[in-house]
């Protein structure tokens, strides 16, 4: 028997894992003959997109629900090792250390927030990087009540990326409805060390300014942290920021076990895939997600996201079986990129391009964030093998063009929801 071993069951994983059961099934192959077997460090698939907002049980997929049905076996446990020779992953489980051979391998372990030596960092910052850091977060925020330091209801969100932006737009509403009578002393920060906050966001970088300013989120650029403590924060001008909450958002790294490759990483750590999502110079090892960087339109590299994981993932599921049974794989173009940035209550962004021009802004695109966030990126969890594999086809959507998006923005926003990955 044949054994292909994806790691990680996160946007990449899963769907790797879906997509290499759904091409088997299409060309007839047993699982006696092949099989697929996840592994994942917890048994559910976290829509970790989701994690800034309040209610978590909702970002949770228990693996059971979509791996049961079409038959594919999977292990919850922690992977510690690689045998790239030997063909062979290192797992600890509940019930001590174990291993597992391989044929392929599909490596999206993800990707992990970057967290400098910054004093105080790693004991008084929280994040929603992970659906764990997201529960301490709720768990604090819950406790914030019986609390009486100075700027007991400020959080300050250190980052103004995608993730920082979201968090930053969530907390004054859900801040305010904690402190009841104390709704007065809420505050929120968002923090950058750069000299324009989400400067990034082309088109949307104004409109990410005058949500937050609707939000009463106070825009701190230029900001230059030193250390984080029990109080809130210091800054290197000597300047202290009173807050029982910091949310450190600082960008995303891959995972460190890319360092067991002797590939060249790019700045992220992310393993080198060719257009088949074979790790270039690694036999017999395919990667997606965040794990992996490809040219997607030949010229862009992959972002961070699962907007490029989930194509990844079902490419790289499909590629592995046609690799091991010696048959013609598929490359992944996708040439077609948007941004959907929820704004919280004030609503949502939503740009085209890598150079993000304004498509829709407001509760028009609160309403595709939402169909994206709450159905789109969900695998189906009615226990149907026929909807979970037909979810998995390696294609792409045909992108909407900017010249046919119509005239009103709603008409914009419903075009461009059909086709949004
Ligand atoms: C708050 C937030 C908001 C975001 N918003 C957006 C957005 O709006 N749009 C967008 O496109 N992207 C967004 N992203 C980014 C997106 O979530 C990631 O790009 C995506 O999750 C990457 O998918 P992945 O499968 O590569 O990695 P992950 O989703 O991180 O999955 C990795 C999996 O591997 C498992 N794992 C890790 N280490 C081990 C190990 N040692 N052993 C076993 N299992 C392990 C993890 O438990 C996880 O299940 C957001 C991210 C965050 C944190």
């Amino acid at each position: 028997m044949k054994r292909i071993v994806v790691l990680g069951a996160g946007f990449a994983g899963l769907w790797s894992a879906i997509g290499a059961a759904r091409k088997l099934e299409e060309l007839r192959v047993s699982r006696d003959e092949v099989e697929v077997v996840v592994i994942n460090k917890y048994p559910f698939h976290n829509i970790r997109v989701r994690n800034y907002e309040e209610h978590l049980e909702e970002t949770i997929v228990p693996l059971s629900e979509v791996l049961n049905p079409i038959g594919v076996r999977w292990i919850e446990g922690d992977v510690s090792d690689i045998d790239l020779d030997g063909k062979a992953v290192v797992i600890e489980t509940s019930t001590g250390r174990t291993s597992q051979s391989y044929d392929r391998l599909v490596f999206a372990l993800g990707s992990k927030l970057v967290r400098p030596p910054i004093k105080g960092l790693g004991s008084y910052a929280f994040d929603v990087d992970t659906y764990q850091g997201a529960k301490r977060l709720e768990a604090h925020l819950a406790g914030l009540a019986s609390s009486h330091a100075p700027g007991r209801y400020t959080a300050l969100v250190i980052g103004a990326g995608l993730t920082g932006v979201e968090i930053a737009a969530e907390l004054p509403a859900r801040l305010r409805k904690l402190a009841g009578g104390d709704a007065a002393d809420v505050k929120v920060i968002l923090a950058d060390r750069t000299p324009l906050i989400a400067q990034e966001m082309g088109e949307a970088q104004p409109v990410i300014e005058h949500a937050m300013a609707a939000l009463e989120v106070e825009l701190r650029p230029s900001f230059f942290l030193r250390e984080i403590d029990e109080q809130g924060a210091i800054l290197t001008s000597g300047e202290r920021i009173f807050a029982s909450t910091v949310i450190w958002c600082g960008g995303m790294r891959a995972h460190p076990m890319t360092e067991l490759f002797s590939v060249i990483h790019d700045k992220q750590g992310r393993l080198p895939v060719d257009s088949f999502l074979r790790v270039k110079g690694v036999a017999d090892v395919f990667a997606a997600g965040d794990a992996a960087s490809l040219l997607i339109d030949g010229r862009h590299e992959t972002m961070m996201s699962c907007q490029h994981g989930r194509p990844m993932g079902r490419f790289a599921g499909h590629n592995v079986v046609c690799d091991l049974l010696g048959l013609e794989m598929l490359p992944l173009q996708v040439d077609w990129y948007t941004t959907v940035l929820d704004l919280g209550p004030w609503g949502a962004v939503y740009t085209w391009g890598w150079d993000r021009q304004l498509a829709a802004e407001g509760m028009t695109a609160k309403r595709v964030k939402q169909r994206i966030n709450c159905e789109r990126i969900y695998p189906p969890r009615n226990g149907s093998k026929a909807d979970i594999f037909e979810a998995a086809r390696a294609e792409i959507d045909a992108p909407p063009k900017l010249a046919n998006l119509g005239k009103s923005r709603r008409a914009q926003t419903d075009t461009a929801v059909e086709s949004v990955d």
